[in-house]
């Protein structure tokens, strides 16, 4: 089978070559291009194409995939919505994804940025590079007998909940359904667990009924000081609603590895770009917001499991063994 790989990055190249060995029969080529209409063309002569979360996957796309006799398209991420997955179906197309690689690389991240924006690193790295060795600034505030609030307890909310009950903290949280694993969690409805949580944290997805699930109405409802942190999609939160809160004095500190219009910025180096909106910059104008790049996921063990469930798909292709829960969709070869 011949893959061609788009938008490739040195750290998808370096953990791919390192599980390549392994599958003899799967030869893969590196673009940096991402998909287009245009690069979609490129394809002529592969069985399939990899690509990752921010990758036009449209109907245009599709369709010049289909073009040039692509059969499979490899989803190097979890989430499909980027996919016009009923076009690839009636093309003939199977999709293949990457369901759950490393759920802790994301809490961890998640709870790195709460920590961080809770005790002001950000700000003390800063100072003591500059021979600033003054704490004014930096107080902050045990996480210790405080309460998380955990929106969204599926496999990366539930790493979360346990790591916030490592700390030592209470642990309520909401969602549609209740993971029958997370004994030690309270459930509560979604007005309770804003009203009461010194740090929440966001780990549902982005549907059209958790669309801006954190705006006007349920900042007004969290607690005074509250941190926080969405690891999850940008568009879970208003973000102009979000930046009056902050300037209403709402939260002690707001994380962020997503954001909205974050996706011409994503893993792209944009130092001499006069970039086309300021919403990052305002957020980032606060001395108490902290904003990473979609890096949620960036764990030598996440992409290594990334790069070999993605040659398994592949090899399980060619064989018919495909796992349903990688499949997208109905189509399967
Ligand atoms: P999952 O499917 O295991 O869990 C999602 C949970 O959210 C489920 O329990 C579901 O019932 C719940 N849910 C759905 N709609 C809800 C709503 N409206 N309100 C409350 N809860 C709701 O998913 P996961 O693997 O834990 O991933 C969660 C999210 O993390 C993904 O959707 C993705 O957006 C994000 N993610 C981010 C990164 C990163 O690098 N920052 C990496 C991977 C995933």
């Amino acid at each position: 089978m011949k893959v061609l790989f788009y938008d490739t990055k040195k750290y998808d190249r370096d953990s791919f070559e390192e599980i390549a060995g392994e599958f003899p029969d799967i030869e893969v080529d590196y673009l940096e291009a991402d998909l287009s209409v245009q690069t979609a063309k490129l394809a002529y002569g592969y069985d399939a194409i990899c690509a990752f979360v921010s990758s036009d996957v449209g109907t245009a796309v599709v369709e010049g995939l289909a073009k040039v006799g692509v059969k499979l398209i490899l989803m190097r991420c979890a989430g499909f919505n980027n996919v016009d997955v009923e076009c690839a179906n009636s093309k003939g197309i199977t999709i293949l994804r990457v369901p759950g690689y490393s759920p802790e690389a994301v809490a961890e991240h998640a709870i790195a940025l709460a920590l961080a924006v809770n005790r002001r690193i950000h700000k003390g790295y800063i100072k003591v590079r500059d021979n600033n060795f003054s704490l004014v600034g930096l107080t902050g505030a045990n996480f210790y007998k405080k309460t998380a609030g955990i929106i969204g307890t599926g496999k990366i909310g539930a790493a979360m909940c346990r790591i916030c009950a490592g700390f030592g903290m209470k642990i309520l949280a909401y969602d549609i359904y209740q993971n029958p694993d997370l004994d030690f969690v309270e459930y509560v409805s979604l007005d309770r667990l804003l009203a009461e949580s010194d740090l929440i944290s966001l780990h549902c997805p982005l549907t059209d009924d958790s669309y801006h699930l954190i705006c006007k109405d349920t900042i007004e409802k969290m607690k005074d000081n509250v941190v926080l942190v969405n690891t999850s999609r940008g568009a879970l939160i208003n973000t102009e609603d979000l930046i009056a809160g902050i300037r209403n004095r709402k939260f002690f500190g707001v994380g962020l590895d997503v954001y909205e219009e974050e996706t011409n910025n994503v893993f792209e180096n944009r130092e001499d770009d006069i970039l086309e909106t300021s919403i990052t910059a305002r957020l980032l104008s606060f001395p108490n917001v902290i904003v990473t790049s979609h890096q949620g996921f960036l764990t030598k063990e996440a992409l290594e499991a990334i790069s070999r469930t993605t040659f398994e798909n592949a090899a399980a292709f060619e064989t018919g063994d495909i796992k349903k829960e990688n499949l997208v969709g109905i189509f399967a070869k």
